[in-house]
């Protein structure tokens, strides 16, 4: 193939001339738990001296998923790329990876909620691993945060649901002068608006339950990073076993093909939202970085090619007026998660942050009359005239 083709091209295509082959257009489904070896020496080599050149028991992965992970590991830039069975398996796996008893995790309090309690409680309760929280604003002056024991930093970027951009080219060049591994979780951006380890991040993590599957209707999570790390991966999900089903892994790969278009148009239909709302009386405030006027539209230039499809707004009122708004909405669904084709509307505070004190509410600086929307593919004049109906019902 080709080394010349574009990403777009190549995450269709792969790396392998397709010339001159005979076989399946579509990636088939391999629906087996274990594989065939030709005679025992073929077993003794593959499982005993392990020279892994034949698929043996589906745990340790399997045709559709092999595909799956190279053509993640090209969207990513990342030299290989692991599928998990969730995005908090492939988060899990990826930072007990990265760390091991004693070491110090240093994190912005803005994460997704499982991500924090596995920080805050899973880590130091159970593996002696300690997490230490620092503002956004922190994470520019790493070396005055960080201690001896410091061994990664992790961050999400476009945060949730504030929409929040961490410059990740200064973290990554500051971490890397002192020795310490970085890691993102780009769910919200998607490899498509941002590549991070371009950027100089070491390791990419994904919820691909979002945007990378795109039709709200799989689980599954990713790691990408250098190929010695995702060694260390490889050997936890054979002991913890959290390797993605065939099935899942048959339409994850099928998402990917319609990645960039999907977010192309998410994009563009966000932006449009974003602006409307930032017009519109009822509304106190937007966040989204591709507004000129955002606080971090500079930074999200810098290091994104598009900004994204979550836009979340402020409702002038209180947290009454923002239930009625959504419970007026008639196209935009009222359901957490994001990244699908139809538009996904929910208050953060009663869905994705609903555990937090609220000493943690206000450190992520999440409010109750903020509402969020994962936009999706309709044609966004119907998105906008569902936002602005219920506006309008929800101000009188
Ligand atoms: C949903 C989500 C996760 C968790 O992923 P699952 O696939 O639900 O396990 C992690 N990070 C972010 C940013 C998410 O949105």
């Amino acid at each position: 193939m080709n080394s010349s083709y574009r990403q777009a091209t190549r995450v269709l295509h792969g790396t392998q001339s397709h010339r001159g082959k005979s076989e399946p257009v579509a990636m088939p489904i391999y629906q087996s738990s274990t594989y065939l070896f030709p005679d025992t020496d073929a077993m003794e080599d593959c499982i005993v001296r392990g020279i892994r050149n034949q698929h043996e028991y589906v745990r340790f992965g399997n045709p559709t998923q092999d595909r799956l992970n190279e053509r993640l590991a090209l969207l990513e830039g990342a030299e290989e790329a692991l599928v998990f069975s969730s995005g908090m398996a492939a988060i899990t796996t990826a930072i007990l990876s990265a760390v091991s008893p004693g070491d110090e995790i240093l994190a912005p309090h803005t994460l997704y909620g499982q991500t924090l309690n596995f920080l805050r409680k899973g880590l130091p309760e159970e593996y002696g691993i300690r997490p230490r929280f620092v503002s956004l604003e922190d994470l520019s002056d790493l070396e005055r945060h960080v201690t001896p024991e410091t061994k990664l930093v992790y961050l999400e970027s476009p945060t949730n649901p504030n929409l929040m951009v961490v410059d990740l080219a200064r973290v990554a060049d500051q971490a890397k002068g002192l020795g310490i591994r970085t890691m993102i979780d780009n769910t919200f951006a998607t490899p498509i608006n941002q590549q991070p380890i371009d950027l100089g991040i070491d390791i990419v993590v994904h919820s691909a339950t979002k945007y990378l599957g795109g039709h709200s209707d799989l689980l599954a999570g990713v790691v990408a990073g250098s190929e010695d790390f995702l060694k260390r991966c490889h050997e936890r999900m054979h002991m913890y076993g959290p390797t993605l089903d065939p099935f899942a892994a048959f339409l994850l790969l099928r998402s990917l093909m319609t990645l960039e278009v999907r977010v192309m148009r998410q994009n563009a239909n966000a932006m449009a939202l974003a602006e409307f709302l930032k017009a519109h009386s009822g509304v106190s405030r937007v966040h989204y970085p591709g507004l000129a006027d955002d606080p971090f539209h500079e930074t999200a230039k810098k290091q994104m090619r598009g900004f994204g499809g979550m836009v979340t707004m402020v409702i002038d009122g209180d947290f009454e007026d923002a239930k009625r708004m959504v419970n007026h909405l008639d196209l935009c669904l009222n359901a957490t998660s994001l990244g699908g084709v139809e538009t996904l509307v929910s208050i953060p505070v009663i869905s994705s942050h609903a555990w937090q004190t609220p000493e943690e509410l206000a450190l992520a600086r999440v409010t109750p009359e903020m509402i969020r929307f994962s936009v999706g593919l309709e044609a966004v004049e119907d998105i906008i005239a569902d936002a602005d109906q219920a506006l309008h019902e929800a101000m009188h």
